[in-house]
């Protein structure tokens, strides 16, 4: 990998530059919680004032600009005997600036899955392509446990990466684009002691990054655990929201519906965010639920994140980022699900 320096004036030169041409979306301060911390989420911003790198975490992850709660697949028009379809794929560019290394890695997952699988998703790899991402160190976040699932860093699926070093940036190159991108605002090369202060740094950011969770081997504790009553003491308190998917960089369970207008001579057909924990997520037709318990649903989406995804793709799917912890009204939190499934195993 290539490494500049950048000083951070060259820094907001390239956020300018970047924003005379196409969107960028960033941390951005939207309120304060009730201890008064303050809560961001990825947005568009108008000018480099706007970013807000000193953020612990969004509430929402950067999921939602690949795959949005909500889009149209086609949509077609009936014309006497025959019809046309409309397909439209997101090739305007837009910038991430400022992801955390947790939801690059949360990135990476849904690449496997929505890039590189047997059935790829025109609709995520237009969108993935004409995104250019900038991500940042940073310290731990709140509950957060990337470290234990080796998320808190990453070498891949950017453009640009960024420390910092107080006065100037130490930048990884992930791309041929992020290394032009650094020729237009004068990148300098990195000498003796921008390594030197940045290997210091990464060191610190090391040591404040704790193994949260045990999960070594979890995918075979959760074959053993399959029938613990840890299943039933959490998955009665949960709500069945899905709101946990909707925050998590890494769900992506979706519903297709088709929409046809009165007259039938047009329709369209939408893709819909969905969530394991919903009520009718298995059910099928002929009114069958084949998980009509939110203990089962709890359960399987447990299943999914660390044991059913292993098995496919030899990585959990979980980056550890807890956005499902905190946003669970029913604080159901996975490193207390998990602890709670490490100590039955021992009793
Ligand atoms: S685990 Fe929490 S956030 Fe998820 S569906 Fe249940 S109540 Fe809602
Ligand atoms: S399951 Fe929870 S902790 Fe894991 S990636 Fe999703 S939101 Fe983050």
């Amino acid at each position: 990998m290539l490494f500049r320096c950048l000083s951070k004036e060259g820094f907001r030169d390239l956020v300018e530059m970047t924003l005379e041409t196409i969107e960028v979306v960033g941390p951005k301060e939207i309120g304060r919680d009730k201890d008064d911390n303050p809560i961001h989420h990825y947005l568009p911003v108008s000018n480099p004032d706007e970013l807000d790198f000193d953020y612990a975490t969004t509430e929402y992850s950067a999921k939602t600009y690949f795959l949005p709660f909500q889009e149209n697949l086609s949509t077609y028009r009936f014309d006497e005997d025959d019809w046309t379809q409309d397909i439209r794929y997101r090739i305007q560019p837009r910038a991430i600036i400022g992801l955390h290394a947790c939801d690059i890695n949360g990135l990476l997952k849904l690449d496997k899955v929505f890039a590189r699988d047997f059935f790829p998703s025109p609709y995520y790899i237009s969108r993935r392509e004409n995104t250019f991402i900038v991500g940042i160190d940073h310290e731990p976040c709140e509950g957060g446990f990337c470290r234990s699932l080796g998320t808190d860093t990453v070498t891949h699926g950017f453009d640009l990466f960024l420390t910092d070093l107080g006065d100037r940036y130490f930048v990884a190159i992930g791309s041929d684009r992020g290394f032009g991108a650094l020729q237009k605002v004068h990148a300098r090369e990195i000498t003796d002691e921008d390594t030197h202060d940045y290997l210091t740094e990464r060191q610190r950011l090391a040591g404040l990054f704790q193994a949260e969770v045990p999960v070594h081997d979890l995918g075979t504790l959760l074959d053993i655990e399959f029938t613990s009553e840890v299943w039933e003491k959490w998955g009665r308190k949960c709500m069945s929201c899905g709101s946990c998917a909707m925050v998590c960089p890494t769900c992506y369970c979706y519903g297709v519906m088709e929409k046809v207008s009165m007259d039938f001579e047009r329709g369209v057909k939408q893709r819909q965010a969905y969530s394991c924990n919903l009520v009718d997520f298995a059910e099928v037709a002929g009114g069958h639920n084949f998980r009509p318990d939110s203990t089962t649903r709890l359960k399987y989406r447990y299943y999914h994140q660390h044991r059913g995804f292993v098995e496919i793709y030899d990585e959990p799917k979980c980056v550890g980022c807890n956005r499902c912890g905190r946003t669970c009204l029913a604080g159901i939190s996975p490193v207390e699900v998990i602890t709670d499934l490490q100590m039955d195993e021992q009793t």
